[in-house]
């Protein structure tokens, strides 16, 4: 597999930084340059939170290319392998055609839309009847386009009542809106992707971005082979690609960096590298009851020696003083995170103390400095974040406790004062916990759709979840099947992007319009529509109009609306209309409150952040900004244009390496893939190239162990086990063993073995840590069977 995995990325532009260092632009790529089309059309890559700009190859009628789109301000052109190799798979045979319902043997029939949509909401009507409005449910993603999200979450919360809304973003980055909005006031990040090439120091934490952001890689790594001097750390237990090309790595037992980060804390107070005027003007110090001093502050930090934390987690003490000096020194520092931050027990507080470092340092409006949190989905800040398509929230992230937001948006609505529930629903793990069929008492939920997503695979410790998808009355939205069309009731087929157009908005507050490029394959339609068509069955038809056959013009319609609803929001993209987003070379960044207004790079700052002067929003949310304060946390709950820094207790994961378990188990994905593999296992290149999971074992366990690589292993949580092929590397520290997650092969499907334990304050799970057990079963097996469910009728085993 390493070999054939070698080649391809040498072959193609996947490796953004090989493509930096020299190595010539894949045959690929270039091709796409000069293919033969009818016309090209702009839009956003399907996938990573990056945001690339494309533009899509049209040739009679069928995307034929996918290439870079030079004046987006994401990825200047570039683009990594699944970027430019999406479109292989909108053709795949296994592509879902026509609307099907499971029959009373188990197996499917297609049906005609009418008769599908027909069941869907004669169903719910029964269930929202004889349960109440909680009994149903909707599970999206940031995959699903802005309008998509907005129009589901208008139809659960403003039509059936039902705050049970959830998306796959609770399983990502619900850490990071629990750390933004605690920190700053407001989700979302200060500056932009533009902070790379203005930065002297970058800090990556818990992220490979090599392989996870691929393009935004490239861009670290082009600023540091130009800016030699530009010091780049990384922070996390393996010793990934990004961590080869940092001039400091610190290397830390999973779930233990809380201590790090205090420690460098510490480090800078003491050395009087903090900026105490900064942290004076512009911040608190506070435990969430009391505020306190900076003294109080030394006080807190005191006993995080870089010796003491090197004991607690593996990271030199030497390290982490470097890493202090040339955070709080360089001038303009900034952080980059992800998963390895947000899917923790403890992953809200892990993102407040990396603010609380930039907070101390004063690193954050300057260009070059800011704490900025790196998406994982193409559109969980846009689609489901900013719209609100989430169980507490209300489009314009505002909570549905807020009784003047909810009777906002009852009023903007036309819905009787009163329909939306002013008590939140259940986070993603508590939801799907209470699914189940109508004979179990337990269970509240008795119905959901699913949009987008698969979560028969992507849930951590599988095993509790599936019989109540499977029991319930499940429908799923998809373009292929999946793991969770092996469990579902109703299978509505859904149109690709390039087949009907809506708006991604990616991690630095950018919104991007893809339009429509070809017809949709067979009879897939729209997820706009299919809700639009759900809703007039349901007798919702005036709150839910777009429903029409031209799905630009239902998109249109339902973008017009949100931003209207948000106008006066921090979130504002009121300025960002369709005939606008057409026009633009690269989308635009919120705030951007009028059609004349260019987008903000920086929040919070006067003079580059519109809201400073946005008389609607101050007057909706009652807020006066002084104007004797350059900088203003305008959405501070005290009133007073101040970021917390958080006086956060250490605490470790959930679970910790035992006798029984002496392992720690992280996961992630890998370059090629992409999520639970469902597209990108059905371009055949990607397939060719990684097509499985394995297990990574570092040789000194292996020894031990008597593993060499290729050897099957058994790997065990007390939740469930996988079994995988073994790969000896050193890339992790000894005691800790990686998984890839896309691999579908139900003995490798390695969300049977995660933790489900969740934070207490984001409900995230703690996906990255698990403690586990190994055991060699035997040698080689052929496992590169490039697996994955195309029969609509196999079960779930
Ligand atoms: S880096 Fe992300 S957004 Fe850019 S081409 Fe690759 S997958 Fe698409």
């Amino acid at each position: 597999m390493s070999i054939s995995r070698r080649t391809f990325l040498k072959a193609s532009v996947a490796t953004a930084a090989a493509a930096s260092v020299g190595i010539a632009m894949p045959k690929n790529a270039e091709a796409a340059r000069g293919a033969d089309v009818d016309k090209w059309v702009k839009g956003a890559c399907r996938f990573c939170g990056t945001g690339c700009g494309v533009y899509i190859g049209v040739k009679d009628g069928k995307v034929v290319a996918i290439k870079g789109n030079p004046d987006a301000q994401t990825n200047f052109g570039f683009l990594c392998v699944k970027g430019f190799l999406a479109y292989k798979c909108m053709y795949h045979p296994d592509r879902l055609t026509e609307p099907m319902i499971r029959q009373s043997n188990g197996k499917f029939k297609k049906v005609s839309w009418d008769k599908a949509l027909d069941t869907v909401a004669d169903k719910f009507k029964e269930l929202h009847k004889k349960y109440g409005k909680d009994a149903v449910a909707y599970y999206g993603s940031g995959q699903a386009m802005t309008e998509e999200s907005y129009t589901f979450n208008k139809l659960f919360k403003g039509g059936f009542g039902s705050n049970m809304v959830e998306g796959n973003p609770r399983l990502c980055m619900a850490s990071a809106v629990g750390g933004y909005i605690s920190s700053f006031g407001s989700d979302e990040p200060v500056g932009a992707y533009a902070d790379i090439e203005y930065s002297k120091c970058l800090f990556i934490v818990g992220s490979n971005a090599s392989e996870c952001h691929p393009v935004l890689f490239r861009r670290i790594m082009r600023h540091k082979m130009k800016n030699p001097d530009v010091k780049i750390i990384v922070c996390e237990p393996r010793k990934t690609t990004t961590s080869k090309i940092a001039d400091l790595w610190l290397p830390v037992d999973p779930g233990t960096d809380l201590a790090v980060f205090h420690a460098m804390a510490k480090v800078i107070m003491d050395n009087n590298w903090h900026n105490e005027r900064f942290m004076n003007e512009n911040a608190r110090i506070t435990n969430g009851k009391e505020t306190f001093d900076i003294a109080a502050y030394k006080e807190f930090i005191k006993d995080f020696t870089p010796e003491k934390v090197e004991k607690l987690t593996r990271c030199p003490a030497d390290n982490i003083r470097q890493a202090a000096e040339w955070f709080a020194n360089s001038g303009a520092s900034t952080s980059l995170w992800t998963m390895g931050l947000n899917q923790r027990t403890r992953g809200v507080w892990a993102n407040n103390l990396i603010h609380n470092l930039h907070l101390i340092t004063g690193n954050l409006f300057k260009p070059g400095a800011d704490s900025f949190s790196l998406t994982g989905q193409p559109n969980a800040c846009g689609g489901v974040r900013e719209t609100g398509t989430l169980c507490h929230l209300l489009p314009g992230t505002k909570p549905v406790t807020l009784d003047k937001w909810r009777s906002h948006i009852e009023k903007e609505w036309g819905i009787k004062p009163g329909t939306i529930n002013p008590k939140p629903g259940f986070h993603t793990m508590k939801m799907f916990d209470s699914l189940g069929g109508e004979k179990d008492t337990s269970k509240p939920i008795k119905g959901m759709i699913t949009c987008t997503t698969n979560p028969a695979q992507s849930l951590p410790n599988l095993n509790k979840y599936i019989d109540g998808m499977r029991d319930s009355f499940l429908v799923v939205i998809d373009i292929f099947p999946t793991r969770t069309t092996q469990l579902a009731d109703v299978v509505l087929p859904a149109a690709f992007i390039y087949e009907k157009g809506g708006v991604y908005g990616c991690s630095e507050r950018r919104s991007q319009l893809t339009e429509k490029c070809v017809e949709p394959m067979g009879n897939a339609k729209p997820d706009v529509w299919i809700a639009a068509q759900i809703a007039k069955r349901m007798g919702l038809e005036k709150l839910i109009p777009w429903n029409s056959d031209d799905s630009m013009k239902n998109n249109e319609m339902a973008w017009s609306e949100y931003i209207r609803v948000t106008k006066d929001t921090d979130h504002t993209l009121a300025g960002a209309t369709y005939s606008r987003l057409k026009k633009e070379k690269a989308g635009l960044q919120w705030p951007c409150p009028t059609t004349d207004h260019p987008g903000t790079y920086k929040r919070y700052v006067r003079g580059m952040d519109p809201m400073f002067e946005h008389e609607g929003f101050q007057k909706k949310f009652g807020i006066k900004m002084p104007l004797d304060r350059q900088f203003y946390f305008y959405m501070d709950s005290k009133g007073e244009g101040k970021a917390n820094i958080w006086l956060r207790p250490y605490a470790g994961p959930a679970e910790v390496p035992s006798a029984e378990f002496p392992f720690y188990l992280t996961t992630g994905r890998v370059i090629e893939q992409w999520h639970t593999g469902t597209m990108t296992m059905r371009i055949p290149e990607i397939a060719r190239a990684h097509p499985n999971g394995y297990i990574e074992v570092h040789p000194d366990d292996a020894k031990k162990y008597g593993i060499i690589s290729g050897d099957m292993v058994e790997v065990t949580s007390i939740r469930g086990k996988s079994i995988l092929p073994a790969h000896v590397t050193k890339v992790s520290l000894p005691g800790i063993l990686f998984v890839p997650w896309h691999d579908q092969a139900m003995d490798r499907m390695i969300n049977f073995v995660c933790n489900d334990a969740v934070d207490p304050g984001s409900k995230e799970p703690e996906f990255k840590i698990a403690a586990v057990k190994i055991k060699r079963i035997s040698g080689p097996k052929d496992v590169a069977d490039k697996y994955i469910v195309s029969d609509i009728n196999s079960s779930f085993s």
